[in-house]
């Protein structure tokens, strides 16, 4: 009997392949189950060069192959931040036509103008589980329980980890006997998310076993992960990211053949107005575009690029000339961990010089940057288009 016939007859399970044979091995006995089962070719999805050995064991579950995604690149992109400092070129994962060209039409433009002064104005990966206690006046004791015995539970929770730090509790929101407290942390060059998770489950268990309170869910959704939510648009989660130009009146014209103006009208029309009016936490035309090229590309978490869609972009005009910010509160990013270690996407980090450990600042800076850029070209377009518009209408007036 082959392991095939074994798989076809439900003998042994698809997770259960690699204990017979190597990785590799397993890796096509498991695709070519596949392609009998379901009638498909798997012909491109078996080309890989990546350690499948090394990314089963961190990485992915029942492997049959790897997917490509075509990458381009944008730039060079002037950065001017506290960490990065100098010209880049952004690496993009996508399948969208037009969008590196016009990512990379906002680098020139940025860079033209003397590049992207970017800030780091937030660092904090965090978890919240959810604690059931007998009524609402015993949760709010657990609420002062918790903040008297911060220090004890910081003690707790940085056990499990070397470079992750409990920040703080908050908020520690009560609703009738259940509490969620907001465990906030920074987590070096990592994400975090599992590092945090960790920690948290460790503190709780001193949190437990001195309050008898009872654990429901080591996230109460709070947190909160991978999810679109106002908590991470106001305290901000991973990296919290404002990168800003000022685009001489002259250039706008010139390359984005728009005015300063038309780009405010159609900021406020567009990204304020209209998306209150749809009740959208991204007041923004589409940075999930660009993150999620650079999420596919570095190996970033990809459901996290719903997280990375909040912000809010601000347009003014001063003294003719354009002022143009993009404010990211929500990007968790890593140059550790996760899926950075995977072959293409560390030489997608390597690019950009942020690979490993003391990276991370300075790649959250340049994904700043490129967000801006891309913002900057598709509100440039936009606003061309209304102003052609404008003035064909005029011209048949
Ligand atoms: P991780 O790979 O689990 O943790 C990072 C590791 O790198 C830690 O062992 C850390 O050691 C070590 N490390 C070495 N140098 C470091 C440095 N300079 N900075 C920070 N850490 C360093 O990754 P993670 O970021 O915590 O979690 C990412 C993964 O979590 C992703 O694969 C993601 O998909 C997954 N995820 C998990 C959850 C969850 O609920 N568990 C939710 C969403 C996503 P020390 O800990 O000793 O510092």
């Amino acid at each position: 009997m082959s392991l095939m016939d074994d798989l076809l007859e439900g003998k042994i399970k698809l997770y259960e392949i690699e204990r017979h044979v190597p990785v590799d091995e397993a890796v096509r006995i498991r695709r070519e189950f596949i392609e009998r089962v379901s009638g498909a070719r798997l012909e491109h999805v078996s080309h890989y060069t990546i350690d499948m050995d090394r990314a089963s064991r961190r990485n992915i579950e029942n492997p049959i192959g790897a997917v490509q995604i075509p990458l381009g690149v944008a730039g060079p992109l002037r950065v001017r931040g506290e960490y990065a400092d100098g010209e880049y070129y952004v690496p993009l994962a996508t399948s969208e036509g037009a969008l590196v060209a016009s990512v990379n039409r906002g680098c020139s433009v940025i860079t033209g103008a003397g590049g992207a002064s970017v800030r780091i104005t937030g660092d904090s990966m965090t978890r919240a589980p959810v604690i059931r206690t007998g009524s609402a006046a015993e949760a709010l004791n657990l609420r002062e329980w918790i903040q008297e015995n911060i220090d004890a539970i910081r003690e707790e929770a940085e056990s499990t980890t070397r470079h992750g730090k409990l920040i703080k509790i908050d908020p520690i929101i009560v609703a009738g006997p259940y509490v969620y407290p907001r465990f906030v942390y920074t987590t070096g060059d990592s994400m975090g998310m599992n590092m945090v998770t960790i920690a948290t489950e460790k503190a709780l268990e001193l949190l437990t076993e001195e309050t008898g309170a009872h654990v429901i869910a080591l996230s109460g959704n709070l947190c909160t992960d991978k999810k679109p939510a106002s908590i991470n648009l106001v305290e901000g989660r991973g990296k919290s990211i404002s990168a800003e130009v000022t685009v001489p009146g002259e250039m706008v014209e010139r390359v984005l053949k728009t005015t300063p103006e038309a780009v405010v009208e159609v900021n406020t029309a567009k990204n304020l107005l209209g998306s209150a009016l749809a009740g959208s936490m991204g007041f923004n035309a589409h940075y999930a575009n660009i993150i999620g090229a650079i999420f596919l590309a570095t190996g970033q978490d990809e459901a996290h690029i719903v997280e990375g869609s909040l912000g809010v972009t601000v347009a003014e005009e001063k003294n003719g000339d354009l002022y143009f910010s993009v404010n990211l509160p929500d990007v968790p990013l890593a140059t550790v961990g996760g899926g950075t270690g995977l072959e293409t996407a560390s030489e997608c980090l390597d690019i950009m010089g942020v690979r490993g450990s003391g990276g991370v600042h300075e790649f959250a800076e340049i994904v700043g940057g490129a967000v801006l850029a891309g913002e900057l070209s598709l509100m440039g377009a936009l606003a061309a288009g209304h102003l052609a518009r404008a003035h064909s209408e005029l011209g048949r007036g």
